[in-house]
């Protein structure tokens, strides 16, 4: 577990505050709390990040658990700051920072391509050698993907700046940046699997279908959830872009778990393949159906067993309306459920 403090002068330091809490309702569906001695805080998991005004400015501290997350979380807190007083954004400073001015992000990698095919229908698997996988496999399993824009262009990779963010390149030399999850390890070989959709124009897809051996790519990670919360029976389900975080996250819920996956994805995919190991009963919703036959594949099975523990993650509308069955209809609180939007169809960057 790491933690960090920093103090930013504003005479902004309310309307600060307020930018953080709409963001985290509106981006994240989380709530701002208010603790005993007047700090603010939001808290999920192992992660805290808490505000505190003074007459000054604000106070921030981050609870985060490993040195990868905490460059997210920086780098966020940066950037919202940012847009209300840019000059406190740029005065930030952390306590115990892990990099100095200049350096690569500590959380940054180059990674090589050894092989791009395509797995299943809509699915590109690109091979990916990853020095020092070993290091840092137990932090998370996302990666942020990161291009240059014009793919004919000598990358120039972010670097860090003193407030304890990474300064990404502009004009020419901007990147393209996404998240993409870890679907497959070979820790021996240092090998990663990339399991990225095969849709329209997004330049991650073009890149991955394109792919050759020996191509070079960014990232920043691991991190982000790397198992789910005990429980006794599981409601989970997911697009294309997040069945690689179901083949992840299935084989680490205990031996005596029970429960349903709605996946919704098309017919001729080998779903059981793909999850395998899965001792969780498995519901295909074909894809072409939209939405409505997801949300309607959930509902049909919550009704015959009533999950303590839903998850959903893909496309931004299905995992909003999903978000306000498994709160409302199911009864579950914070902690008991996470609906999280991996795209949003016609927003390029979604999430990002
Ligand atoms: C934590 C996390 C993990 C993720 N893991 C994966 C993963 O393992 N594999 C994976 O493929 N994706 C994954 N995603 C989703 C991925 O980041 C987005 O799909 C991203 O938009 C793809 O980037 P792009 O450059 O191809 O397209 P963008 O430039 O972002 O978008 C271009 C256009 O394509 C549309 N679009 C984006 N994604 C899709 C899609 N899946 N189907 C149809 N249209 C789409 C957008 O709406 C936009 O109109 C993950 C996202 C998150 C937040």
């Amino acid at each position: 577990m790491v933690n960090t403090e920093s103090f930013a002068p504003t005479t902004l330091a309310k309307e600060v505050l307020n930018s953080f809490a709409s963001h985290l309702k509106k981006d994240h569906d989380m709530e701002m709390q208010r603790g005993p001695n007047d700090e603010y805080f939001i808290e999920h998991a192992a992660f805290r990040v808490e505000f505190r005004l003074t007459s000054e400015g604000i106070r921030f501290g981050i609870r985060a658990p490993n040195e990868s997350a905490l460059i997210f979380f920086k780098e966020e807190i940066a950037e919202h700051l940012a847009e209300v007083d840019p000059a406190a954004a740029r005065e930030l400073r952390w306590s115990g920072e892990a990099s100095s001015a200049g350096d690569l992000p500590p959380n940054f990698h180059i990674l090589t391509v050894a092989k791009s095919e395509v797995l299943h229908t809509g699915l590109q698997r690109v091979i990916a050698h990853f020095p020092g996988l070993s290091n840092v496999l137990e932090e998370g399993i996302h990666l942020r993907v990161m291009l240059p824009k014009d793919l004919s262009r000598t990358p120039q990779w972010p670097r860090m700046a003193e407030n304890g963010a990474p300064e990404w390149p502009t004009g020419d030399d901007t990147l393209h940046a996404r998240f993409v999850t870890i679907a497959d390890v070979d820790v021996d070989k240092e090998e990663v699997a990339l399991d990225i959709v095969r849709h329209g124009d997004g330049l991650i897809s073009q890149w991955a279908q394109m792919a050759r051996s020996g191509a070079q790519f960014g990232a920043m990670g691991p991190a982000g959830m790397s198992a789910f919360p005990a429980a006794e029976h599981y409601l989970l389900g997911a697009d294309l872009t997040a069945l690689p975080s179901l083949a992840r996250l299935i084989p680490t819920l205990p031996d005596t778990a029970t429960g349903d996956v709605v996946v919704d994805v098309s017919d001729d995919f080998p779903v059981e393949n793909y999850l395998q190991g899965s001792r969780l009963s498995i519901h295909r919703v074909n894809q072409v159906k939209g939405n409505e036959a997801v949300l309607h594949e959930f509902f049909r099975v919550a009704e015959l067993r009533k999950p303590d523990f839903a998850w959903f993650a893909g496309e931004f509308d299905t995992a909003q309306d999903l978000r306000n069955y498994f709160k409302k209809k199911l009864g579950l609180g914070k902690g008991n459920q996470l609906s999280v939007a991996y795209w949003r169809r016609g927003h390029p960057g979604f999430g990002s």
